[in-house]
Formats: structure tokens, sequence, C-alpha cells
């Protein structure tokens, strides 16, 4: 017989099989229609929105109580290119079991947290026929493309709301405890140039003409000195600071400097100079400024001795919540004018807002409190993460506390070759949605 576990496995096994790849928008729709058909099947009332390239599925599940609180899931079947496919053990695009690991793209990022949801879901209704709380799930498609489209998404669907958000996924860290995750930061992306002639000159010239390259290096000093602070006045200081609350937390994530240099192999830098905890209030609180690539002059084989006149680079902030992508780029505008560099030019390429939760909101204590009658361990519990999501997006369109946890681990390789999850930890995470459906009886 097949139990409610392997149909969902095998629902997995499909999705993995389409690459929905939403860099190269391949799959999106097909995508969408496979999930939305099995919310159907599951008795949901099912919309895809397809107004834009990567369908919106929406499924809403109705539970009869009056006065139902509602639960809203989000996740995403778009998932990242698989190359370079020569360093798969396996084909990323055939979900392949190994033991207690299961391998294929987008099995933890995203596809598995959905199926694992979808099979809790499923296992509660055969067993109680009706739910005692509302679930709503939204699947996009566009998440690895910095969810486009995603905020216009919401805007035409204000009927959604809810009480406690589930975001789309989230791992073990190294010593095996869950990890709770209320926030993550902003970000805003653009490029930098700079632009000194009409042509590459003989460098000769160099004594008496200034390159595009040194002209764009000294513009990006003045953004950031070598202890890596940044001298642009007031750059953080929209930044939400944290409360007490959030300070205990990410004072008690076990994470220290020495492991972090050893285990990426560094021994350099800023890093070296910061305590643990020093180095995990900068990491979770304050604003990165990173420089992403640069580009400038001959790059071939041999030599060639031309003045370049043209350079640029990339570069990111990450915002910390309260910080906006048009503030920050008007003080880096402002700051490269003050010192000189009013010729160098700055264009946005990708933005988004940080959010936190209020992690003593009574939800999400609920969900740290389920945790403990299901994880051999204690979780982690984390305000926020160091990377960027779309949580801003979603809060601003339905104004419910998010937190996120999910099936990784520590070596899962999200947008990685050989990524991964362990098949219990996929059976622990069903059991927590499970519990937290029930914990509105
Ligand atoms: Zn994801």
């Amino acid at each position: 017989m097949t139990t409610i576990q392997d149909k969902y496995l095998h629902l997995l096994k499909d999705l993995v099989a389409i690459p929905s790849v939403s860099a190269q928008r391949l799959n999106l729709p097909e995508t969408a229609q496979l999930i939305a058909q099995a919310f159907i099947e599951l008795g949901g009332q099912v919309t895809v929105d397809d107004a834009y390239f990567a369908p919106l599925v929406i499924a809403q599940f109705h539970s009869p109580k009056p006065n139902a609180k509602t639960l809203l899931i989000y996740n995403h079947y778009d998932v990242q290119p698989a190359e370079p496919l020569d360093l798969w053990e396996s084909n990323p695009w055939q979900l392949r079991q190994a033991g207690n690991f299961l391998f294929g793209r987008g099995v933890n990022d995203d596809k598995g947290n959905l199926t694992a949801r979808m099979t809790a879901l499923a296992q509660y209704l055969n067993d109680f026929d009706a739910l005692p709380v509302n679930i709503t799930f939204i699947v996009e498609g566009a998440e690895e493309s910095a969810s486009l489209h995603l905020n216009d998404y919401l805007a035409k669907h204000p009927e959604l709301q809810a009480d406690l958000t589930i975001w789309e996924s989230g791992n073990k860290n190294s010593q095996g405890q869950l990890e709770i995750i209320g926030g993550n930061k902003g970000i805003v992306t653009f490029n930098v140039s700079s632009q000194t002639g009409q042509d590459d000159l003989h460098s000769s010239w160099a004594g008496v003409i200034d390159s595009a390259t040194w002209r764009l290096i000294a513009g990006l000093n003045s953004l950031r000195d070598q202890t890596g602070k940044i001298p642009i006045p007031a750059f953080n200081q929209a930044a939400q600071k944290p409360n007490q609350r959030e300070l205990d937390l990410v004072n008690q994530i076990p994470f220290n400097r020495q492991e972090l240099t050893q285990s990426l192999g560094l021994d350099a830098g800023q890093l070296t100079q910061l305590s643990d905890q020093e180095l995990k209030y900068q990491l979770y609180f304050e604003p990165t400024f990173n420089i992403e690539g640069f580009a400038s002059g001959y790059q071939g084989p041999g030599v060639k001795t031309i003045l370049p006149h043209q350079a640029s680079a990339k570069l990111d902030v990450r915002l910390v919540p309260g910080m906006t992508p048009k503030v920050v780029l008007e003080q880096i505008r402002t700051q490269l004018n003050q010192t000189g560099f009013t010729d160098l030019i700055i264009e946005e390429t990708l933005s988004q807002l940080g959010y936190r939760s209020d992690m003593s909101d009574e939800n999400i204590l609920k969900v740290i409190e389920l945790t403990q009658n299901i994880y051999p361990t204690d979780p982690v519990i984390m305000p926020t993460s160091a990377g960027t999501g779309p949580m801003a997006y979603v809060h601003n369109a339905i104004p419910a506390p998010i937190v996120g946890f999910g099936i990784g681990n520590s070596q899962s390789r999200d947008h990685a070759p050989n990524e991964n999850i362990r098949l219990t930890d996929y059976q622990e995470h069903i059991q927590l949605i499970k519990a937290l459906i029930a914990s509105y009886q």
C-alpha cells in the first residue's frame, strides 16, 4: 500500500524531474500546473494566476471552525540552474535516494519543503477530516530571480490574510540543531563605472593621463576603508537596532570566529579583528558593502600595455530593516560627489527590503515550543539570517509574523552540485507541521 508520505515523495520526484529554472524562464507554467493539480486533489480551492512569466499558485484550505485562524505557507517551485553538471554525482533532474539521503536540484530549495508540508496536511486531513485552522499556500515561481512580480501578484490578491506565515525553508546547523529564523536582510545591487576617454591608450601616457581603472579604484576606496568601515555619514542610521531579546538570541547562536576561519580556510581581513560577539552583531545587524566583480583593461594571455578608458564594478549592499535602496544609493552618490568623483556613474540593478519578526510573538513562541517534542535537540532561534529573501514583500502585503524552518541540513548544498536532504529531517518537518495544525484545535 502506498502511504501518504510515498505519494508526495512521488510528487517530489516529478517536480525534481522538471528543470524549472526561473533565471532561464524554463518550464515554469508546467510546474505551476503540476502543483495546482496536486492541491486540487487534496481538496484545496486553487488559483493559478499567470499574469506574469512565473505563475503564482494559491491554494486555500478552509476550516469549518468559526473565526478560525489562518496559517500562510510560502514556498517556491523555481530552482537555480544545475550547472556545472560534471560536479554532480548523479543526474540533478532525477531524484536519487542513497540511504537516508535524497539528492536532486531543488530537493531542499524548495520543492522538498513544499511536498513535506503537503504531506503533513494530507495526513492531518486523513486522520481528522476537518481542519482547525485555515491554511493558505502561496507558491511562487521566481524566487531565485529576486521574486520579480511577487509584489504585483500579492497586490492583486488583497483577500489573502494570515495570523502566521511559515517561510519556505531552513536548515539544521552543523551541530544538528534546527534553525528557526524570523527575518532576512534586504539588498541593493548596482554597477559603478568610469569612462575617461574614447579609446584605450598606449600605457606610456600613464604618467600624465588618469586611467578609468585608477579612477574607479579611487572612487570605490572612498566608500569603504581598509578596516571595513563605511565612511558615508549616517549610512546605517535608519537600520532597526536589535532589542535585548534579539541580542540575546544572536549571542546564543553557536558560531565562532575560529570555526568559521577554519571551515572557510580564511586567514585575513577584518574577521581576524572581531570578537565572536562583534562578529555576530556585524553579521546579523549591520549592513554589508561588497564588490561582486570588477572589470577593466586587458585580461588575456601575455602582456598588452594599454591604459584602459573604461572600468566597471558590480556591487551589493545588504540592508538591515529600516534601510531603503533609494536612500542608500543617494548616500553613495553624495559620498562620491563630495570626495571628487562626480564623473562615476551609478546604475541600480536589483533591490529588496529587509524584514525582522518579533520573536516574542505568541505564534512564533508556539512553533518553538512544538519543536521540543519532535526534535532531539533544542532549536537555535535566529531573529534574522544574514542573507536576503522576499519576506518584506510578503509581510507588507500580508502583515502576519513570519517564521522560517525547514528540512535542510548544514551540508544541503543549496544552489550547488549534489543538493540533498536527509529523509529523517524531512519526516521531522512533516511531524512539526502536523503538530502546528493540531495546535489550533
Ligand atoms: Zn529558496
